[in-house]
C-alpha cells in the first residue's frame, strides 16, 4: 500500500520516539520533525541521541528535547518522572513511537540464559508496558493519540533460535491488542509496526553474513511510520502493519 501523508501531517503534536539515537528510530525521530512535530528523543547513549538532536534543528525543523534513559533499568517512578516533565514543558502528548529493542541472543531454547531473558524482556516489554500506562493520563487527553508498537516477523510466526526476542515481540503484539481494545471508543489508536528486514545495527547483528545493500533502509519505511502516527490513520486499530509487505 502506498501510505500518503501530508506534509504537514504532524503539526504541531508531540511524539516521544523511544530507541531514537540509531536505526529506525534515529530515523522515525527525523521524518516526524520534518513533518511538522516536536519529538523527545528517548535513548540510552546521551552522544547518539545529541547527534540526531543538531541534525533536526540544522534542517531547520522544531526543536526537540532528549530524555536520556536506560530502559533496562529504568523503574515506574523514572516513567512518572518522565510524563511529568514532558507535561510541564509541553503539556500534551499526541503519539508514542515504542522502537527501543534488544536482539539478545540468538541460540537453542535450551541455552537460553536467564540473565538474557531477563535483559530482553525488561527492555522489550515490561519497559514499554511501564512508560505506556505513566503516559496514559496525558495521552488521552490529546485529540488524535497514537501509540505504535514495533514488532516483527517473529512476533508472529515463532522461528527456531530466535528465543527470546520472539517471545518478547508476541507479547509486544498481544499488549497491542489489548490496550487497543480497550481504548476503541477513545480518540487513542494503537497499532504495530513489522519494519521488515531493514539497514540497521539490530539487523547487521541478527544476519552477519549480509549484504547491508540488499536491504530497504529506515527510510524507505517511513511511509507507514508517518501514517499510523497522523491523522490519516484514525480509523486503524488493533492491526500490526508490515512495512515492507511480501
Ligand atoms: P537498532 O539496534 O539499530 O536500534 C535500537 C535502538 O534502541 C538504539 O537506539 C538503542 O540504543 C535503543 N535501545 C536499546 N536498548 C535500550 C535501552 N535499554 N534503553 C534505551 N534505548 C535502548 O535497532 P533497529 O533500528 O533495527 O530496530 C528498531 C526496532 O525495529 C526494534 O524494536 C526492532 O526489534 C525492530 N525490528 C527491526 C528490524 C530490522 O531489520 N532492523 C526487523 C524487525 C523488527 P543505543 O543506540 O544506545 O544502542
Amino acid at each position: 500500500m502506498n501510505y500518503q501523508t501530508a506534509a504537514d501531517s504532524l503539526k504541531d503534536r508531540v511524539i516521544l520516539v523511544t530507541g531514537a539515537g540509531d536505526g529506525i528510530g534515529r530515523q522515525a525521530a527525523i521524518s516526524y520533525a520534518a513533518h511538522g512535530a516536536t519529538v523527545i528523543l528517548l535513548g540510552r547513549t546521551v552522544a547518539k541521541l545529541e547527534a540526531v538532536y543538531d541534525e533536526i534543528e540544522a534542517l531547520g525543523y522544531p526543536q526537540p528535547a532528549i530524555i536520556p534513559l536506560d530502559m533496562k533499568g529504568a523503574s515506574k517512578q523514572n516513567y512518572l518522572d518522565m510524563t511529568d516533565t514532558i507535561h510541564d514543558q509541553f503539556g500534551r502528548l499526541d503519539g508514542v513511537l515504542h522502537n527501543a529493542s534488544l536482539l539478545g541472543v540468538l541460540s537453542p531454547f535450551d541455552q537460553l540464559g536467564e540473565d538474557t531473558y531477563d535483559e530482553v524482556m525488561q527492555v522489550n516489554v515490561k519497559a514499554q508496558f511501564l512508560l505506556t500506562q505513566a503516559i496514559m493520563p496525558l495521552i488521552k487527553k490529546s485529540e488524535d493519540g497514537r501509540i505504535i508498537f514495533t514488532s516483527s516477523t517473529v512476533g508472529h510466526d515463532g522461528r527456531a533460535f530466535w528465543g527470546t526476542y520472539a517471545i518478547s515481540k508476541f507479547a509486544t503484539e498481544g499488549m497491542m491488542q489489548v490496550l487497543a481494545d480497550e481504548l476503541s471508543e477513545t480518540q487513542v489508536r494503537v497499532n504495530a509496526i513489522n519494519p521488515g528486514g531493514t539497514r540497521t545495527g539490530m539487523r547487521a547483528k541478527a544476519y552477519p553474513g549480509e549484504d547491508p545493500k540488499t536491504l530497504k533502509t529506515p527510510a524507505d519505511i517511513m511511509p507507514l511510520y508517518l501514517y499510523l502516527m497522523g491523522p490519516e490513520s484514525k480509523d486503524v486499530n488493533g492491526q500490526c502493519i508490515d512495512a515492507q509487505p511480501k
